[in-house]
């Protein structure tokens, strides 16, 4: 699939800023997008530096490495901006597709799939963005009502979903029939763990489409049993993340103070990456996630020890209702 990679926008930003070294840090799967950028910079006479270490979104920017390189700026290749303010200066290249097609396609069968009646609130991820007016326009023709969610909070463009962040499609909730997420099965996902409205995913590249309703009450049931374990452990690790857009030291320390107030011991954890090695050798027997809640969705089964989103632990520890949490946005809430 071909990209707007930017790089007459690229240059202009090095030169204007006058940078001489710049870190450029891309997400695995676009490594290749990483090495046209610094060729493009090469060419500038500018000291172009890869990092070759993880990237999970815009919430993991890598300052520290820059800092380490004393680079002048970050090239943050395949996710758009989510943090307030830059500890560098960092251009976020989001890496746009430029072909439309594998998008309307999906959009078509979703149009297909999807019940009349009703407006659907739609959203992508920012890569499928540029085509989204496109999709909103077929699926009117097509007799479906559809609106793309706003912005707001960490979600910088009309019709963006992240995988932690659904805020411009969650405040359409009293509008809406349905939900209709483009770019990923995971990012649908997201969504409807957070609303009781149908949400149907569609990934351009496979082409499948699905509403994630009975998938969703799977993966709660799996994340209940964890519940149960958790309130089965005599030390709690509560797990900080150093990423700058999931360090929520403030947060770890009133759980911490909860977990002892609940009669258990606890511990603030301070991890990079949340590892099931890095969990393996902690002697907790269970731990609370305040870094990126996908974690404990998606790589739970790996983890092995429980790892609890903070809602999931004020449910364990008899603060929160489960049923009054699920499916709405207080489960992804990092706020207690
Ligand atoms: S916190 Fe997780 S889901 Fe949210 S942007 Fe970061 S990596 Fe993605």
């Amino acid at each position: 699939m071909r990209l707007d990679l930017e790089l007459d926008r690229v240059g202009e930003w090095v030169r204007r800023g006058g940078y001489r070294r710049v870190l450029i840090q891309s997400p695995l799967g676009l490594r290749h997008a990483a090495l046209r950028v610094a060729e493009a910079l090469e060419q500038m006479n500018v000291e172009a530096i890869l990092s070759g270490g993880s990237c999970w979104g815009g919430c993991d920017v890598a300052y520290r490495e820059a800092e380490a390189l004393d680079a002048d700026a970050i090239i943050h290749i395949g996710h758009p901006r989510f943090l307030g303010r830059d500890r560098r200066p960092t251009y976020y290249l989001e890496c746009r597709y430029l072909d439309p097609e594998p998008l309307l396609k999906v959009a078509e069968k979703a149009a297909e799939i999807m019940d009349g009646g009703g407006v659907v609130g739609v959203g992508a991820t920012a890569q499928w963005l540029n085509h989204l007016s496109r999709v909103i326009r077929l699926l009117r023709e097509r007799g479906v009502e559809a609106v793309a969610g706003g912005v707001g909070g960490v979600i910088r463009h009309e019709g963006q979903v992240l995988g932690c962040a659904y805020n411009g499609l969650l405040e359409l909730e009293e509008r809406v029939s349905a939900y209709l997420v483009l770019g990923s099965i995971f990012h649908g996902l997201g969504l409807a763990l957070l609303t009781r409205k149908p949400v149907y995913g569609a990934d351009p590249f496979t082409q499948r489409v699905e509403e994630l309703g009975a998938h969703a009450e799977r993966v709660l049931a799996q994340r209940y049993a964890m519940i149960e374990g958790f309130r089965r452990a005599e030390r709690i690790g509560v797990v900080v993340s150093l990423k700058p857009g999931q360090l929520r030291r403030g947060l770890a320390s009133r759980l911490k103070g909860m977990v002892e107030e609940w009669g258990r011991k606890a511990d603030i954890v301070v991890l990079d990456e949340v590892s099931e090695q890095a969990l393996a050798d902690l002697p907790h027997q269970a731990f609370i996630n305040t870094a990126c809640q996908r974690l404990s969705i998606e790589d739970q089964q790996r983890l092995g020890k429980p790892l609890l989103l903070p809602s999931e632990a004020l449910v364990a520890m008899g603060r929160l209702r489960w049923e009054s949490v699920i499916r709405t946005p207080r489960y992804f809430s990092m706020e207690v």
